[in-house]
């Protein structure tokens, strides 16, 4: 009988069964609106991370999923994604109270398209080659070559806070669409719709046990159990850069494959002959969607000099008119901050933003009228600041905008370029060749002309520089977890013509 967790207690899912701690510990997990605990989750640390490792490895090994064709095991997936529509009515609402994202966003955004990238991802496996072969060649030898693609083996995904569904479908569904086994880490603050997801892929009995496994725990321990575990063979971490270079160095000792999905500040260039309505509510989504918990919220705006007095006395008036509050609460257009340190995190930057000469045009502080206990900000907008300051440079990973004027063009794409990150950015323009040429100047993974946000199933999304290694999503994504052999076959040479050996052996 499958046991699926309970809303209030969450077990680990370990090789097909719902499990609690080794240690038998649990710790609470808190609604970021009112500060109220709602669930008590398995508290995992090192040694579950192993027994998962070891789950994973068993069913790698057993090898059903990894050798089935790669048509059934998407068409098992899709069927997967299907039952998932059919079951996902509360999770919106549950993603909404654990991490703080809107109902409005996670009613519309989160849950229905972490169910598309699922069946996306699935149908995109299908057209992966898993075999290409190279041209017929006499030097060195006369043989016949080909390219064998595989599944990498066990893969570890270790997500952060910010999209705790969405993030688990991005590891898991590549992951086992390519034949992989993968054990997910959500965040400690948001294991619940990750918990959700596995319960309802694991109701329809079409991935054998084992493939996909689920740990959680508080602390830094478990994920670090997992980088450094000889049996993973491959690490796909979400998370800030700080972590994302820990995890890399982690990985280092047993050489994994990894890629990371890290931080970012990317920019938003408004040309003189941009539409201004559109780019002030573009502007708005691309910095305040997710109370700016996004990584690539455009959050250093360039307006051109021209329009710049006009564009922000329109950003900040209608930054000023959004509506904070209970995640969910329909009306909300902002959320909580997801805890009480990355609140205090996000007030010091805009306390450093002043000291180093920077002007809040709004916002700055927080909001009246907002459930106790929760902890919330008002959507703020500083000017003045110098390119160098720090909150003109550092991800703050809240709703704080810095907006700043340009005059050329080279100048304004250079600015924009000066940064430690590469994930996003922007051009707001009517001039589409115009804004393409500008794009292509961008040193970044992702570049939104008049728009922002979008991320389509079928296109790489990561960062150049260190906003990551690697990409996600579409064929790109997937390739990520298969590793590439290739086979060199003799044409029945006969020991005469082998004059690689000669060159040891003699003739
Ligand atoms: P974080 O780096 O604090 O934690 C991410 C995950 O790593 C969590 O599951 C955490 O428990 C785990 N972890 C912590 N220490 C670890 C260690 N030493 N070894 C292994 N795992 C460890 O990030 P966060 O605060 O949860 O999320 C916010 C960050 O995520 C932001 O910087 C944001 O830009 C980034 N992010 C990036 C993307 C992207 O696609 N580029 C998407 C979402 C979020």
């Amino acid at each position: 009988m499958v046991m699926a967790p309970e809303r209030d207690r969450v077990l680990q899912y370990v090789g097909g069964k719902w499990v609690g701690a080794a240690d038998g510990s649990t710790y609470l997990v808190h609604n970021p609106s009112t500060g109220e605990p709602l669930a008590e989750v398995a508290a995992g640390d090192a040694a579950d991370a192993a027994i998962a490792v070891g789950a994973a490895r068993d069913a790698f090994d057993e090898g059903s999923w990894r050798n089935m064709s790669q048509e059934k095991r998407s068409l098992a997936m899709i069927a997967v994604a299907e039952h998932l529509a059919e079951v996902c009515d509360d999770w919106a609402f549950l993603e909404s109270a654990n991490g703080g994202a809107t109902i409005r966003k996670t009613a519309v955004v989160d849950v229905p398209m972490a169910i598309e990238h699922f069946r996306s991802l699935a149908e995109q496996a299908m057209k992966i080659s898993w075999y290409e072969p190279l041209p017929w060649v006499d030097i060195p030898a006369v043989s016949w070559n080909f390219v064998q693609r595989e599944p990498i083996g066990i893969c570890a995904g270790i997500i952060p806070w910010n999209y705790p569904l969405m993030m688990a479908v991005w590891k898991i569904a590549p992951a086992i669409a390519m034949g992989n086994s993968v054990v997910l880490k959500p965040s400690p603050f948001t294991p619940l719709t990750a918990a959700r997801l596995v319960a309802a892929i694991d109701e329809t009995g079409l991935i054998p046990k084992g493939v996909i496994n689920l740990v959680t725990g508080p602390g830094p321990g478990l994920g670090e159990a997992l980088v450094t575990d000889t049996r993973v063979d491959k690490v796909a971490f979400t998370g800030s850069t700080a972590t994302g270079r820990k995890v890399l160095a982690g990985a280092a000792e047993t050489i994994k494959k990894v890629t990371l999905e890290l931080g970012g500040k990317s920019a938003s260039i408004v040309c003189p002959d941009a539409d201004l309505e559109l780019a002030v509510d573009g502007v708005l989504f691309g910095t305040f969607f997710h109370q700016g918990q996004m990584c690539e919220a455009g959050t250093r705006v360039y307006v051109h000099a021209e329009i710049y007095e006009h564009f922000v006395e329109m950003l900040v008036a209608k930054a000023r008119g959004l509506k904070v509050g209970n995640a969910t609460d329909p009306e909300s257009q902002l959320g909580p901050i997801i805890n009480e340190t990355q609140h205090r995190n996000i007030k010091e930057a805009v306390r450093r933003a002043v000291a180093d000469g920077g002007r809040v045009l709004c916002g700055g502080g927080e909001p009246s009228d907002v459930p106790e206990g929760g902890h919330y900000l008002e959507p703020t907008v500083i000017a003045n600041l110098p390119d160098d300051a720090s909150a003109a440079c550092d991800e703050i990973f809240g709703p704080v905008v810095s907006v700043f004027a340009w005059k050329e063009l080279g100048d304004v794409i250079s600015r924009a370029n000066r940064s430690i990150y590469g994930l996003a950015g922007g051009v707001w323009s009517k001039d589409t060749r115009g804004a393409i040429e500008i794009a292509r100047q961008l040193r970044t993974g992702t570049v939104w002309i008049n728009d922002w946000h979008l991320i389509n199933a079928l296109a790489p999304f990561g960062g150049y520089r260190q906003s990551g290694l690697g990409r996600e999503l579409g064929s790109y994504g997937l390739l990520e977890y298969t590793e590439v052999k290739h086979i060199h076959v003799d044409q029945n040479t006969g020991r005469q013509d082998r004059f690689a050996y000669d060159i040891l052996l003699g003739s």
